[in-house]
């Protein structure tokens, strides 16, 4: 990056950034896309713009800008945790990853999700810190996707996935109890996982640490998640101290059901 100017206007001017001079990102999206720009960054660059330095090429996977304000999700999940949430725990898990993928870059994917099921054979100096981060990092992303503000959120799906719910799990009651208690059963840190098992079928799981159900070859569930709640305590503890019973109810008023359903749609495929 440069230093004669802001950040974000230089990234909006250069749009991509190299990694490792195979992989390109565009920061400002969030996410990757455009892949594998043969040209150098100076090509890229407008005439006269001085080249990104050698540390910002490196930087792969970018932290998501959240889908609504940090004080959106209030009464239900304050402000200030949101902010420390996202910022500094999801950031932080962003920016280890792409440290620990430094000179592994050609194995870093488009999507983070698509990283997930590689994680089980990944070069052992790199797997413990890619495996660790990068779930975090995919984990997180969708956590902050499956809510939004509660005026447009809680209540109970439409739909094909709620005719699914019904069938699987009775009804919506006995499906949102047994999610609930089963998050916050979770020992120690994890989260909580409605997911389309290899059947197709929906069920419901907990996942330790930074497991997910995209981790094949290390988590017992394994499928298309759905919906994830996040019970490590950083999620909840400002508010709710050591009551996370309290977050997980409080929890399904900021269910975003339309992001849902259209995750579910998409897993039928
Ligand atoms: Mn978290």
């Amino acid at each position: 990056m440069t230093h004669d100017m802001p950040r974000r206007q230089f990234l909006r001017q250069v749009g991509c950034q190299a990694l490792g001079g195979a992989l390109v990102s565009n920061i400002l999206a969030g996410e990757r896309l455009c892949e594998a720009a043969n040209e150098p960054a100076s090509v890229i660059l407008a005439t006269g713009e001085k080249q990104p330095e050698k540390g910002d090429m490196k930087m792969a996977y970018t932290l998501p800008e959240l889908p609504y304000g940090y004080n959106a999700l209030e009464p239900y999940i304050d402000e200030q945790t949101v902010r420390i949430h996202h910022d500094k725990h999801h950031g932080t898990y962003v920016t280890k990853l792409n440290d620990a993928l430094k000179g592994h870059e050609d194995l870093a994917t488009r999507d983070i999700a698509d990283l997930m099921p590689k994680l089980a054979s990944l070069p052992a100096d790199i797997r413990t810190a890619v495996r660790n981060n990068g779930a975090q990092h995919y984990n997180h992303s969708l956590y902050w996707q499956c809510m939004a503000p509660p005026a447009q959120a809680g209540g109970e799906p439409v739909g094909e996935l709620a005719l699914a719910i019904r069938s699987t799990f009775g009804d919506f009651a006995k499906f949102k109890e047994q999610l609930t208690k089963t998050a916050v059963a979770c020992f120690g840190s994890g989260w909580g996982w409605l997911y389309l098992n290899k059947e197709g079928k929906l069920a419901i799981c907990a996942t330790s640490n930074e497991g997910n159900p995209l981790m094949a070859g290390l988590v017992e569930n394994v499928g298309k998640p759905i919906l994830v709640v996040d019970v490590w305590e950083h999620a909840y503890y400002i508010k709710y101290q050591n009551r996370r019973p309290d977050y997980a109810e409080a929890w399904w008023n900021l269910v975003n059901w339309k992001a849902a359903a259209e995750r579910f749609a998409k897993a039928k495929t």
